[in-house]
């Protein structure tokens, strides 16, 4: 019996697993695929280095420039070279074969290719998990279940804490390993927003491999196909002239959805159960960013686990404690500004989205503004938008 099981060793199971173990509780981390590449654009600001120090050793692609477009090609240009520390993009595999690797070292069991499928239950109490692996069933019992295995979790749905995701509730992205030549500068990002409710991206990875992608969101889920946008943004003439070379190598590609509205505030914990990462909508709605606020999750939800085991009370009632984190209430907080700002922007097709890049050309203050919402999780003031409105 441990004190703790996690399902997915993600970066949100990751840390909530190195977090648990370091404080001596016996944590069974279950992850159905160490191989599986989760598709990502792999880019995270520097703030995770608080969280994962161990990532600076590894010498990461860093990043200190961006390149922003409006969906009518406004382009928007932004260095943070000795202003503020430098953003890294990693490739999936290595950055969360890295973060389960932390929790290993920490004291955490990893249970690889351990595919979670049910709750084991006794007088209708959750004391365990029923999972699939190569030798057939196995059963992990513990105090405390966490579910970390992302967005198409299973268990969140038998557990009771949310329903299935509706479509519109959702963002959907495509994106590609690649490599080959470019003319990308190799410290900046490109990031494209659409007339629709969508943005591309193209993050590089090294001298010659990048990161290329691009989705939809809400309502335009079901108003544009994946597939069809995908080969058209890769065909665009402003992303040939990136995409400058012939006969690109596909190391690797894969589709994938994200959640798009915010954070399942009522969803996140019940009677010894808690939900975190992408499983509980820890995604930033406008950026899609999830890495760092699911790693922040995972550390709100081990510590509310260590209460609740020191005082032997695992209720519902105890575990409250996660969702009044304060780090948990910021992101809830900022999450709820971001989706009424997605409103704001997309109006009229991105009319107001064109606006804001449209400021950015003539204003180097409120370029930056932009660019610490969109990347550095900022909250724009309200003379922001009214700025943005008079240009109307
Ligand atoms: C196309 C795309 C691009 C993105 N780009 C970025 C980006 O550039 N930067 C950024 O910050 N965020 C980005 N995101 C969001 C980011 O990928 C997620 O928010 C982040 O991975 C969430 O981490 P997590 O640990 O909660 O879940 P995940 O990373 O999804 O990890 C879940 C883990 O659980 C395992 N698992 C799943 N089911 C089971 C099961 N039944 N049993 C056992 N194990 C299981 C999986 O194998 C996986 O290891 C992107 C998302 C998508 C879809």
């Amino acid at each position: 019996m441990y004190d703790v099981i996690i399902s997915g060793a993600g970066p949100s199971g990751s840390k909530c697993a190195e977090i648990l173990a370091k404080n001596g509780f016996s944590v069974a981390l279950l992850e159905k695929d160490s191989n599986w590449r989760k598709p990502c654009g792999g880019g995270v600001s520097s703030r995770i280095f608080k969280y994962f120090p161990q990532l600076k050793k590894l010498n990461p692609h860093t990043i200190n420039k961006i390149s922003m477009y409006s969906g009518d090609y406004h382009k928007l240009e932004h260095e943070w070279e000795g202003l503020r520390e430098k953003s890294i993009v990693m490739d999936r595999l290595e950055l969360d074969n890295t973060l389960r690797n932390v929790a290993v070292d920490a004291g955490a069991t990893l249970l690889e290719g351990y595919l979670s499928c049910d709750f084991l239950t006794k007088m209708n109490k959750k004391i365990g998990i029923k999972a699939k692996t190569s030798s057939g069933k196995q059963e992990v019992k513990s105090k405390i279940i966490i579910l970390a295995d992302g967005m198409s979790s299973k268990l969140a749905r038998k557990s009771g804490l949310r329903g299935k995701w509706n479509v519109e509730d959702l963002g959907l992205a495509k994106c590609a390993i690649l490599e080959g030549e470019t003319t990308l500068d190799k410290e900046g990002i490109h990031v494209f927003f659409r007339p629709y409710k969508g943005y591309g991206w193209i993050f590089p990875l090294g001298e010659k491999r990048f990161n290329i992608g691009c989705g939809t969101f809400e309502e335009d889920n079901l108003n544009y196909d994946l597939n069809e946008i995908y080969t058209g943004f890769i065909e665009d003439p402003h992303i040939k002239k990136i995409l400058s070379g012939q006969n690109y190598k596909t190391i690797w590609s894969g589709s994938f959805p994200l959640p798009a509205k915010g954070v399942l505030k009522e969803s996140l914990y019940g009677d010894n159960i808690m939900l975190i990462g992408d499983n509980a909508g820890f995604v930033s709605p406008i950026s899609g960013e999830g890495i760092h606020p699911g790693i922040v999750s995972g550390e709100a939800a081990a510590e509310a686990a260590i209460n609740a085991l020191e005082q032997d009370n695992i209720s519902k009632k105890t575990l409250k404690h996660y969702g009044k984190n304060r780090k948990i209430r910021k992101i809830i907080q900022n999450f709820k500004l971001k989706r009424s700002m997605v409103e704001f922007f997309y109006e009229n097709k991105g009319r107001n989205l064109s606006n804001m890049f449209r400021l950015a050309e003539r204003n180097d203050d409120f370029r930056e503004n932009v660019v610490d919402m969109f990347l550095f999780n900022a909250v724009p003031s309200k003379e922001f938008f009214a700025k943005i409105r008079e240009l109307e």
